[in-house]
């Protein structure tokens, strides 16, 4: 634990807010202290109101702010006086201490105050800084964590035994804090929950976080408590195609398609091979809010029917005395723990699944630690259920709002770096889905800046980078749902009679015989989709209406147009729809320069612009065109409809 204070950096902050800034990112920059979207900071400031009265403010992060991150319209004033006043209520539910935050604070459009809004004001310090650091979670979730707590800081913290977050622990912290505290209190400490540092100033608050933090560490590592059982090498190879029907099944238990997310690095090995992982992954979350992003407990192994019920048993014990009336969650787990695939995270989108995937990841270590120092020791399952089904995460479930048509699916394309491919993949985006782009062109690698994103360089034609393609698709997303087939050459313009062997292969290969491995390779992906399995072509006006010259061209995609038909017939019964576009000139792509454009108008005798509209709509087919209807044909408008043929080409005389 390091402090990151920089004097010259926090000279640039003038005030009492910009500096609370200034420290919250510092805190929110180290994944030991918070994640995504943990811990809480606040700085108490006196201000004139509109008529010139003084007032204590209030400023506290918003609910939706990530620390990293924040920003000044991050922190959320609200009036001291108020939330003083609260704090000495004897009951608040949850519902009504959100609307006395959001009636009391002073700017409207301001975020929700953190639901820790009223313990950040009964705490007497101007800056209050709160972490869930890992190294003291790791001390305090263990059978003698309180004496350990008090044998490390001695009297310099108050310890708070575990309440649940919200209105509750803000009322047990003002009855306990003003009898436990003295003018030599720097801390608090809510066991099996997190840390709380305070200060006259930002640099004193951080300042002393960071020391009671490394304090954490020292004793961690005193007891030899630290260093977690060097790890195994993992195989190189593991076998990945049991990984989509999983996905599949953990898909119907959410009720939507998800995105499954594999990670088997050395640590994490070395964690789901161990003996004991029942006793140690089998107890709860590290700290308590982790419980709404990874669920109370992972899967272990992948029998997913006794997890569920297990689930279900957890609900229907605790549900009757829950705080308010309770609707039960989807029974899926969040994280899956596999001797031979590892650890599997899900989420709705990649993002998801790698936030739980982090999260996960620093509760194997806190739990390895614990466990070193002397057993670790989770809160029960009534606690976790309680902040797991607490009155302000059910609201959420009632809140209106349209997931995107391809939430937690996945789409591969071919060709993807530019053109058609390229459109197609921001249309999948664009639309929710995770995207598995491939190409030649190494530019594919960083096409896009999304984590829902894989670019691939690949020559489709290689049957082992095909392979390898999906094995990374299984691995990074879990399945595949959407395939859009095409990669395709048109070389230039040759009679029959001068066609070589070569070119005829070379472009049958790549139009034709590529494609037909991709739908082999992909067939069994497809089939555990669980919205079932799509496909789209990306055919040529060639096919029903071929050109002169164009022979090996006209000919490969003719043979893919009616490899399609099959597919069709043959994969009706998987449920799987393909179906083809036949676009004609295209000419945003890779293959038409300024050059061959003008050439070619020059050879019709016709403009630029005339050439580009020959058709009978005298319209420009645009590769955005092709690609809208391509995601849509895989979309629910299409999804009575398979082996369709669609031409985008604005009407051509030869084709009507
Ligand atoms: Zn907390």
């Amino acid at each position: 634990m390091h402090s990151l204070w920089d004097d010259s950096a926090a000279a640039q902050h003038s005030d009492d807010l910009s500096l609370r800034v200034y420290s919250s990112r510092l805190l929110g920059s180290d994944p030991a202290l918070v994640l995504h979207g943990g811990g809480n900071t606040s700085v108490k400031i006196r201000q004139p109101d509109l008529f010139g009265q003084e007032e204590e403010i209030l400023y506290v992060k918003g609910s939706g702010w990530d620390l990293a991150s924040i920003q000044a319209e991050g922190f959320t004033p609200v009036r001291m006086d108020h939330l003083l006043k609260l704090a000495s209520l004897d009951r608040l539910s949850d519902m009504e201490m959100v609307n006395q935050l959001k009636t009391h604070q002073t700017i409207a459009a301001a975020p929700t105050a953190s639901v820790e809004a009223i313990l950040h004001a009964v705490l007497p310090y101007k800056y209050v800084d709160h972490t869930h650091a890992d190294s003291l979670i790791a001390i305090t979730n263990t059978p003698d964590g309180e004496a350990r707590i008090r044998e490390i800081y001695g009297n310099d913290l108050v310890i708070i035994p575990y309440v649940m977050p919200g209105f509750d622990l803000a009322r047990e912290v003002a009855e306990r804090f003003p009898r436990e505290a003295h003018q030599g209190t720097i801390g608090m400490v809510l066991m099996n929950h997190g840390l709380f540092s305070f200060g006259a100033t930002a640099k004193e608050s951080y300042a002393r976080m960071i020391s009671l933090v490394e304090r954490a560490e020292v004793y961690l590592k005193s007891q030899n408590a630290w260093d977690l059982p060097a790890a195994p090498t993992p195989p190189v190879t593991v076998d990945t195609t049991a990984i989509p029907a999983l996905r599949k099944q953990l898909s119907t238990a959410v009720g939507s398609p998800v995105i499954l997310k594999c990670c088997r690095d050395a640590s994490i090995m070395n964690f789901c091979r161990r003996q004991d992982l029942p006793e140690l992954a089998g107890q709860g979350p590290a700290t308590p809010d982790h419980v709404i992003r990874t669920k109370r407990l992972p899967l272990l192994g992948r029998n997913l029917s006794e997890y569920t019920e297990a689930y279900r048993d957890y609900f229907e014990t605790h549900a009757p005395q829950a705080r308010s009336q309770v609707q039960m969650l989807d029974p899926a787990p969040r994280v899956i723990l596999d001797r031979e695939l590892g650890m599997l995270t899900l989420g709705k989108n990649t993002r998801e699944a790698e936030v739980i995937a982090d999260i996960y990841r620093h509760t194997l270590e806190i739990i390895q630690r614990a466990d070193r120092l002397g057993g670790w020791q989770a809160l029960l399952g009534k606690e976790i259920f309680d902040v797991e089904y607490w009155e302000l995460e059910q609201a959420k479930l009632h809140r209106p709002g349209k997931p995107s048509i391809f939430q937690g699916e996945v789409a591969l394309i071919t060709g993807a770096a530019s053109g058609i491919g390229r459109a197609c993949a921001e249309a999948m985006l664009n639309r929710g889905a995770a995207v598995v782009g491939l190409d030649l062109q190494p530019t594919i690698e960083g096409l896009f800046d999304d984590p829902g994103y894989l670019g691939i360089p690949c020559d489709i034609t290689d049957a082992q980078a095909l392979s390898q393609a999906l094995e990374q698709t299984r691995l990074n997303f879990g399945g595949l749902d959407m395939l859009v087939l095409n990669a395709g050459v048109f070389p230039g313009g040759c009679p029959v009679s001068e066609l070589s062997d070569n070119e005829w292969t070379q472009v049958m290969q790549v139009n034709l015989d590529a494609n037909l491995s991709l739908l082999r390779e992909s067939h069994p992906l497809l089939k555990e989709a669980p919205n079932k399995g799509r496909v789209v072509v990306i055919g040529s006006k060639n096919v029903p209406a071929p050109g002169i010259g164009a022979a090996a061209y006209s000919a490969s995609k003719a043979a893919l147009n009616q490899l399609a038909r099959i597919v069709a017939l043959e994969w009706a019964a998987d449920g799987i729809r393909i179906n083809s576009l036949h676009p004609d000139a295209v000419f945003d792509t890779g293959l038409w320069s300024d050059k061959v454009l003008e050439a070619r108008a020059t050879h019709y005798g016709m403009s630029i612009e005339a050439y580009k509209t020959r058709n009978l709509l005298k319209t420009e087919i645009h590769s955005h065109d092709v690609a809208e209807l391509a995601a849509e044909l895989c979309g629910p408008l299409f999804s009575k409809t398979t082996a369709a043929q669609i031409p985008v080409d604005g009407g051509n005389e030869r084709v009507v």
